[in-house]
């Protein structure tokens, strides 16, 4: 395994990201679904259009349908009819007619142009045009959208809300779609409490849990809640064996450093394999990957702020592929440092930070205060992670520094 900024043991998180692809498979069954209820899922198979779209010639304006050649001539155009959408004039134009028409109408058969009403002088019974047109003006071709047979979507893209609007535009009724993968969920701490439950000295709620929950659920994934784990290797030894059974994944967070009441390595040596264990970014150091009999198992530190970085920067993308999704992150941003930012050369840092435009339109950043990995104040303000390269030291104010938007809901974008 790679070393880096001579740390054994510390690998690159390029690297880190490229052994979770490597080890994660992504699920092979899939089942067939409402339309209208396959936000987020994966398509198990390419979807073609039965359908042109649109599916015939249709004004796009309020307006009188004609044929150009007629309207070239200067007298005025008599109306032989009307075509509303879902009645469409069902005669033939002769020269020197039109027929009055709404958006969305079908053209009359041989009608090639609309002019819109605003452009015309009417006296209900024939039109004069008051301006230049063209050929083709204000008329929507079949099929100039989407051609009948083509591939409206492909399998491994995940199918977001303009999917669902070209697909139901399509006829589409129903799509198969691949398993949401079911993913089990634990804290470990004995100072972990629910919220609601009092807090004795020493003790803090079991924030991580919640999040990582409505983290899982924004990437519209399977949740198996296992609850609070004690600081005990028994314990975590039994519900890792039961969380195995029944997941496709396992996340935990805490207990993967080196501390005293630390099991969850222990248990994985024990029952699996470790694969990777420390990355080489801040926050999230100790982050820990492996499997329990076959099973992948992502163990996040316990630090709130750490926790969150490393399921977004690391298990998402890794969670991504098990869903079976041809998935790339957000685009990253150059930004204008409005704050300092220290750092020591080591680790790619992960600051939080808030980005926008300046009055000038230029894209800057400035770093939401302090940055340790227990202050979700910061995280919770923060629009974007202002990520600093591995080697790279502190940056000064006006320098140039790379923003990484996060979607807040935690979803993939
Ligand atoms: P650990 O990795 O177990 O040593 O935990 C590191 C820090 O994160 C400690 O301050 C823990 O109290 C805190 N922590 C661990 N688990 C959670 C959790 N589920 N929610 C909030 N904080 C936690
Ligand atoms: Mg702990």
């Amino acid at each position: 395994m790679a070393d880096c900024c001579n740390q054994p043991g510390l690998v690159s998180i390029e690297t880190a990201k490229a052994l979770l692809l490597d080890a994660i498979k992504a699920v092979d069954d899939s089942e067939t679904i409402p339309l209208a209820m396959a936000v987020g899922r994966i398509l198990a198979e390419d979807v073609k259009s039965a359908v042109n779209l649109p599916p015939c010639n249709n004004s796009a304006m309020d307006g009188y349908a004609l044929r150009m050649a007629d309207a070239q001539t200067d007298g005025r155009l008599e109306i032989i009819g009307k075509s509303f959408a879902g009645a469409p004039f069902k005669g033939k134009l002769w020269p020197g007619t039109c027929v009055r028409i709404m958006t969305g109408a079908a053209m009359p058969a041989d009608a090639d142009t609309v002019v819109m009403q605003e452009n015309v002088d009417s006296d209900g019974h024939s039109i004069r045009i008051r301006c230049d047109i063209n050929q083709g003006d204000h008329v929507r071709r079949r099929g100039e959208d989407v051609i009948e047979g083509t591939v409206l979507a492909q399998a491994r893209e995940q199918i977001a809300v303009p999917h669902i609007a070209l697909l139901a535009a399509a006829g589409v009724g129903e799509v198969t779609v691949k398993r949401r993968p079911q993913i089990a969920l634990f804290s470990t701490g004995d100072e972990l409490r629910q919220p609601g439950e009092p807090l004795g000295n020493g003790d803090i709620y079991d924030s991580n849990r919640v999040a990582l929950r409505a983290a899982l659920e924004a990437l519209d994934l399977q949740i198996l809640d296992l609850g609070i784990l004690p600081d005990n290797k028994a314990a975590i030894t039994k519900a890792l064996g039961q969380a195995a059974h029944a997941a496709d994944a396992i996340i935990t967070s805490g207990g993967v450093s080196v501390g005293e009441a630390d099991y969850t390595r222990e248990v994985m040596e024990e029952m699996g394999e470790i694969d990777l264990w420390k990355v080489a970014m801040k926050p999230g150091k100790p982050f820990a990957f492996g499997n329990i009999r076959g099973v992948p198992f992502f163990g996040l530190p316990g630090n709130p702020v750490s926790a969150l970085v490393t399921f977004h920067q690391l298990v998402m993308p890794a969670l991504m592929a098990m869903k079976g999704a041809e998935w790339s992150p957000p685009a990253n941003l150059p930004a204008k440092l409005l704050s300092p930012l220290k750092k020591k050369p080591g680790r790619t840092d992960f600051q939080r930070g808030i980005f926008r435009n300046d009055t000038s339109g230029a894209l800057v950043v400035e770093a939401v205060g302090a940055q340790g990995s227990h202050i979700l104040s910061g995280l919770a303000a923060a629009n974007c992670f202002v990520v600093l390269e591995q080697e790279q030291g502190s940056v000064g104010v006006g320098e140039t520094a790379t923003v990484v938007p996060f979607c807040r809901s935690f979803g993939a974008w």
